[in-house]
């Protein structure tokens, strides 16, 4: 079979991918090969429906191939080609596809080359690499000794590449992803990323649902995945089209449905994160930060540099944690301490004026909140936590929350509003800038 058999038509659009080994299946090995295998597919407009993972049990594996063939125009299979007894790849997609294996006189002599080349005599074992099913076209592999197979038989690809992610990826590249190509239909796969915050996943869900259920039924369809971790959510749009001027028109009419839902709660369209974003905001005001941050003990500061070009805008992070730090490092009044308690609106104010003052910075941002697991009060449960955002022009929010989840949760999602409001202080114009507890 040649790479121009008519077995197989162009256009293929939808994919499998069956990672074989029994070590997937316990808590020590993950199954990486399938990322890497589905954004190489794609980037050839095909479309993965189904994953599976399966142990080194041909009986299983049978069954999977058999089942997944049913569903899709091509099948990835990677694993469980190697020489030894419990790799049965091979043997077993043969086996599935009734195609009789043949020693491939070349491979062998290749094998056994690459074993006396080290002054050593190939195992018996790896005979078995050299077996080839009728009609397949080898892969070959210089960096392992299982070579892949490009099979296509009962209308359908199927391609079995080595386990082994140093030898799998250079295969898919060099040997794999240019046929592909030239089977794949013209459409491609596209896909934008628009980045939310203040909202609950599901709230988000509940915004965006109506928007997008039409989209399953337009003329160009578009799939959206919604991704969730605290303080974030991120909705994934893609859809398949024949050209990227296509793909813009499409996923600009999309994201402009839902922006109107989103509205502020809207971060970006483009890719930036919500750091990324108030970088931008920074920068487009002329304004530099200061922050003081007390719970989150230095990850606000931290995510703000982590986007580059921060020091064009970042002017400095106090962690000030006990309230002798606040008072020596932000210059929060004793009285205001003791009379509100630590953490209160008052002094993520007067920390946030404090860290401003400081530096003579433009923007100052306050955070002081109870991480727990202990420090809750009644009043004050674990997870109260207040922000402070003082900026020019009036600009200017006072917030209390209270977050979920265990101290490393509270710290994140503290992190991630702090930065959210200062976010919408900035995109906020001036008149409606001072919003108080809302
Ligand atoms: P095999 O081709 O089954 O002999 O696999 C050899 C090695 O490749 C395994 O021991 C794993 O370390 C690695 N490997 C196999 N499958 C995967 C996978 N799906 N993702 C990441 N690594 C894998
Ligand atoms: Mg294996």
């Amino acid at each position: 079979m040649t790479d121009a058999s008519p077995a197989v038509g162009s256009g293929l659009s939808t994919a499998e991918i069956i990672a074989v080994g029994s070590e997937l299946l316990t808590p020590f090995r993950i199954d990486t090969n399938s990322l890497f295998l589905t954004a190489r597919l794609n980037d050839v407009g095909i479309v993965v429906r189904r994953k599976s993972i399966v142990g080194d049990s041909p009986t299983d594996l049978a069954t999977a191939i058999g089942e997944a063939l049913a569903r899709v125009d091509m099948l990835v299979v990677c694993g469980g080609l190697g020489p030894t007894d419990d790799d049965l790849t091979r043997e077993t997609v043969a086996e599935v596809l009734g195609l009789p294996l043949r020693e491939d006189p070349r491979i062998l002599e290749w094998l056994s080359g690459r074993f006396s080349a080290r002054g050593w005599t190939m195992p018996e074992n790896n005979r078995r690499q050299a077996q080839v099913p009728d009609g397949a076209v080898v892969l070959e592999n210089p960096r392992g000794t299982a070579p892949g197979l490009w099979i296509e038989a009962a209308g359908r690809i199927v391609v079995l590449l080595p386990g082994p992610p140093r030898e799998l990826e250079p295969m898919f590249a060099e040997l794999a992803a240019g046929r592909l190509a030239a089977r794949s239909s013209t459409k491609r796969l596209y896909r934008r990323v628009l980045r939310v915050a203040g909202r609950g996943e599901s709230h988000v869900e509940e915004l965006t649902q109506p928007v997008y259920e039409p989209w399953q039924r337009a003329r160009h369809v578009i799939e959206t995945t919604i991704l969730a971790s605290p303080g974030a959510v991120e909705l994934h749009l893609s859809t398949r089209v024949d050209t990227a001027s296509a793909a813009q028109t499409v996923l600009d009419g999309a994201t402009a449905e839902l922006a109107a839902v989103l509205g502020e709660h809207l971060v970006s369209t483009d890719g930036r994160t919500l750091a990324d974003v108030v970088g931008t905001l920074l920068l487009q005001h002329g304004y530099r930060v200061a922050i003081g941050e007390s719970c989150t003990g230095g990850l606000v500061t931290a995510a703000l540099v982590d986007s580059p070009g921060s020091s064009k805008y970042l002017d400095q992070g106090i962690v000030a944690y006990s309230n002798d730090a606040k008072r020596t490092a932000l210059g929060v009044e004793a009285a205001v301490l003791a009379e509100h308690g630590a953490v209160s609106e008052p002094v993520a104010e007067a920390m946030a004026a404090g860290a401003r003052r400081a530096v003579g910075a433009d923007v100052g941002v306050g955070v002081t909140g109870i991480a727990g697991p202990g420090g809750g009060t009644a009043d004050k449960p674990v997870g109260t936590v207040c922000f402070a955002v003082v900026a020019p022009e009036g600009r200017r929010i006072v917030r209390t929350v209270l977050l979920p989840g265990d101290r490393a949760m509270i710290r994140q999602m503290a992190t991630r509003t702090a930065l959210d409001l200062l976010r919408r202080a900035l995109e906020r114009p001036p008149r409606h800038a001072s919003v108080r507890s809302e």
